[in-house]
């Protein structure tokens, strides 16, 4: 079939929208981004994930009470070898960096300072986009990664409110790391008996809080997240006083304590708010389509909304290739991107909720079971089942061994299909299982395959 020509307006240049943008260039379309801000650039600190220098592998994550005694143990390479995938700490902005980088040599084009403040539904199915400063724009399809307060979504669902699901908030903060391994006190956390730089992931989990710590920026970072819970619940970042975050955790392992007094002061607070799940991402015309915090902003506890966002948008491309290459309309393209991506996403966001319960559980006896369950990693043993999710087996594979790409595959197979998935005609197999279950470890000469379409 002959190549449609295809022009995308995105709103909104976060990680979710230029990863989208990159995606989206590579299948081969025209991509306009529309960025608010006079500047591109990332606030907040850590992320857990992907490319580019400045990266940070690292050896185990540590889940502690908060006096520090260790309870749950993960060794990043088991997790690294389940997934086939590297998992690497990086400062935000490095990430958004190497994104925007990476965008641009695709020929996408990021026009900042351009606020998009309307949408018009046109005569010929396209829609009118024009910012505050009174640029206009015509596109086959608008993308809102507009994040948390997304214009998009307050345009297609003006009831939809993000909310706080508990009054649980945290501080961001970084200290450089040469500070950490300076002090007689808190080396330990950051060296070796012989003296030689370790990196690990460190949870310090209490009742109404915790904190997370690891490196960032080629370990020249520690970088911490800092639960705590406050009533009434924010609804917007605020900078506090360092005082107040002293005060919070004064009662913790005396090594982060030291770490805390560290704190340059101009911390800041930021609230976690919950959008959905949400009846539809998409406008009924089907032309107009949310992706990242926009549609799904999940609580942070599973450090997994950038992920979800940039899956978004990894999966969302596939299914506009099959627009670009005449097989599928805009309108089916976002229908089956929904339909993958919508229970996907609510599954992170239900994962993010109860990982924050778990590692928030008051002292007493749902505490007591949560530690004993996870007493065999101690001694160096995967548990079949573990409450520590970063290193339990089923969620480590369905969280990040996700593959979003494979996933859009299969779901564009299925529909090309007539709704009926594809399986092989003699065994049933369908090509997904096979590589869940045998192909994962086979050589790729010896994988099962499925010959004949059922
Ligand atoms: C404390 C904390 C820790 C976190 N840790 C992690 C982690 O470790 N790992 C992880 O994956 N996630 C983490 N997250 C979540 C992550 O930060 C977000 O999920 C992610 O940044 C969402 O990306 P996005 O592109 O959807 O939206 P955003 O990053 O919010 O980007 C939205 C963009 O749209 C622009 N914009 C807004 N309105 C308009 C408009 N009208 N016109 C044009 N442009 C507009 C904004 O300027 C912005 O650039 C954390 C969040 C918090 C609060």
């Amino acid at each position: 079939m002959a190549k449609q020509e295809l022009n995308v307006g995105i709103v909104g240049a976060g990680i979710g929208g230029i990863m989208c943008s990159i995606a989206i260039a590579r299948a081969g379309g025209n991509v306009t981004v529309l960025e608010a801000a006079q500047q591109l650039g990332e606030i907040g600190a850590g992320i857990q994930m992907v490319v580019g220098d400045n990266l940070v592998s690292f050896q185990e994550l540590n889940l502690r009470r908060k006096d520090g005694t260790k309870v749950g143990w993960t060794k990043i390479s088991r997790v690294e070898q389940a997934t086939g995938y590297p998992w690497w700490l990086v400062h935000r902005h490095h990430l958004h960096n190497g994104l925007v980088e990476v965008a641009r040599k695709n020929g996408v084009k990021i026009v900042i300072d351009s606020r998009v403040s309307a949408f018009s539904q046109q005569a010929d199915g396209k829609v009118g986009v024009t910012t505050e400063k009174g640029k206009s724009y015509i596109f086959d399809l608008v993308i809102g990664s507009d994040g948390v307060q997304s214009i998009v979504r307050r345009t297609l669902f003006p009831d939809v409110k993000p909310k706080p699901p508990t009054g649980n908030c945290a501080y961001r903060a970084i200290v450089p790391y040469e500070e950490v391994r300076k002090d007689p006190l808190t080396r330990e956390l950051v060296e070796d008996k012989d003296g030689n730089l370790i990196r690990t992931m460190e949870v310090w989990m209490a009742p109404q809080g915790y904190i997370i710590s690891y490196p960032i920026s080629d370990a020249k970072d520690f970088n911490m997240v800092l639960s705590h819970h406050r009533n009434p619940p924010p609804d917007s970042v605020r900078e506090v006083d360092i005082g107040e975050v002293h005060k919070e955790y004064e009662d913790y392992d005396p090594r982060i304590r030291r770490i805390i007094e560290k704190i340059p002061p101009g911390v800041q607070r930021w609230p976690l708010l919950q959008t959905g799940p949400l009846e539809s991402w998409s406008s009924p015309e089907k032309n107009m389509v949310l992706i990242g915090d926009a549609a799904h902003s999940m609580v942070n506890h599973m450090a997994q909304g950038a992920a979800t966002a940039m899956e978004d948008g990894a999966f969302l491309a596939r299914c506009l290739a099959t627009v670009i290459e005449g097989k599928a309309t805009v309108a089916e393209a976002v229908q089956i991107y929904e339909k993958g991506r919508m229970p996907k996403a609510s599954h992170k966001q239900q994962v993010s909720f109860l990982n924050g319960w778990l590692w928030m559980l008051p002292d007493g006896a749902a505490q007591e079971a949560r530690d004993k369950a996870m007493e065999v990693e101690l001694k160096g043993e995967v548990p079949m089942r573990s409450p520590n999710l970063y290193g339990d087996p089923g969620c480590v594979l369905e969280v990040y061994g996700y593959d979003p790409e494979k996933h859009a595959d299969e779901e564009i197979a299925t529909w090309l299909n007539h709704g009926r998935a594809v399986r092989d005609a003699a065994t049933t197999i369908q090509q997904t299982r096979a590589d869940q279950i045998a192909n994962w470890f086979l050589p790729s000469s010896h994988n099962f395959q499925i010959n004949s379409r059922l």
